[in-house]
């Protein structure tokens, strides 16, 4: 056990990335770094973090902004509900926490949208509490390092791992220590390619010798993805007609243009029928992939949209006005598409 950690905190410290939010202690920072990386790639996430901070420097400010500013500075990342609970949470924390930001592992996990991992953290790396840190990083490492075949999506995975990782972690280092087994994950013990040679446990992993690496972690279910299908209505002649999505759902307090959606293919096509025939021009069968929906879609330019909707009351605005509403990334590759193709 002491050799992970050494290996591990050793490699860490002459290897580590210089990313913005290791240079700091400061909660509200580390706190919007993970919630940023949450399911998001450094690279893409780095640029994100960059603006937060700068727009949104303390946790009072992001606490006043308004949650439409904040949805519009998130557009693009995806998982706005990401957005909605780290807006949410700023107000929280002033109101419960005095705008003092929580400094235990349990007391993090009060926050709205804060759970187990993005606690565990902020209370290590902000405040050295010796908490271990599992994500999917550390899920791979330790399944391959130990070997081990229980799923990581099961209870009994997710204790049996839990566990583990809390009786490798140093005490005096648990900041360093957690930020090194993810740093091995993230560039060396990488889905795909495991670059075992220069990792610095290759000298103990089971995986390796079992020659199982392959076949680690293991998962018990596949991810069902729900197939959607939808008729977005676009009117043109230099507005937009918008509308706010206002249910529980993808995408909800974004803005998108007049829909409707089919339930299934079969429906899909019948609407597309009838539509097509209104419509003055429609783009092609578009494919847009979240992590547990495909959307399949069609846009329909009208020369005049005046039919009740599928999402609710409809406004109107000028192209001009567009960069004040957060827009899903579909809608936005769209439009970008309809003002190139106008130039
Ligand atoms: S030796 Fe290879 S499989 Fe094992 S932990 Fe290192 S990179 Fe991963």
């Amino acid at each position: 056990m002491a050799d992970f950690h050494l290996l591990t905190t050793d490699w860490y410290r002459q290897n580590k990335r210089d990313l913005p939010w290791r240079n700091t202690n400061d909660p509200y920072y580390i706190w919007l770094s993970e919630v940023i990386l949450q399911q998001t790639r450094v690279a893409q996430g780095l640029s994100y973090y960059e603006k937060f901070v700068r727009n949104y420097p303390t946790l009072h400010s992001l606490a006043s902004a308004e949650e439409q500013q904040v949805l519009k500075d998130w557009q693009g990342l995806g998982y706005y509900s990401r957005a909605r609970n780290l807006h949410f949470a700023a107000k929280q924390i002033i109101k419960e926490y005095g705008g003092d930001f929580p400094s235990s592992f349990l007391e993090l996990k009060n926050v709205k949208g804060i759970g187990n991992y993005t606690a565990a953290a902020i209370a290590s790396f902000a405040f050295k509490e010796p908490v271990a840190v599992v994500d999917g990083n550390v899920y791979r490492v330790l399944s391959r390092c130990f070997d081990l075949s229980t799923p990581i999506d099961t209870t009994a995975g997710v204790k049996e791992f839990q566990e583990l990782a809390q009786q490798l972690i140093n005490p005096a280092y648990p900041d360093i220590h957690n930020q090194a087994i993810m740093e091995v994950g993230a560039l060396v013990c990488t889905p795909k390619k495991p670059d075992c040679n220069v990792c610095p446990i290759n000298s103990m992993c089971l995986a390796k010798q079992n020659k199982t690496i392959e076949y680690r972690p293991v998962k018990s279910k596949k991810t069902k993805v729900r197939q959607r299908y939808l008729h977005y209505l676009v009117e043109d002649s230099g507005h937009l007609h918008l509308t706010k999505r206002t249910e529980k759902d993808i995408w909800q307090n974004l803005f998108e243009f007049p829909l409707f959606e089919s339930l299934n293919e079969k429906d899909f096509q019948l609407k597309h029928e009838e539509l097509s025939n209104k419509s003055i021009y429609h783009s092609e069968f578009i494919t847009h992939q979240l992590s547990h929906q495909k959307l399949n879609v069609i846009f329909y330019h009208m020369t005049e949209i005046s039919h009740a909707f599928d999402n609710g009351e409809v406004f109107k605005i000028d192209i001009e006005q567009l960069s004040d509403y957060p827009v899903p990334k579909l809608i936005e590759n769209y439009i970008e598409r309809i003002i190139n193709e106008r130039k």
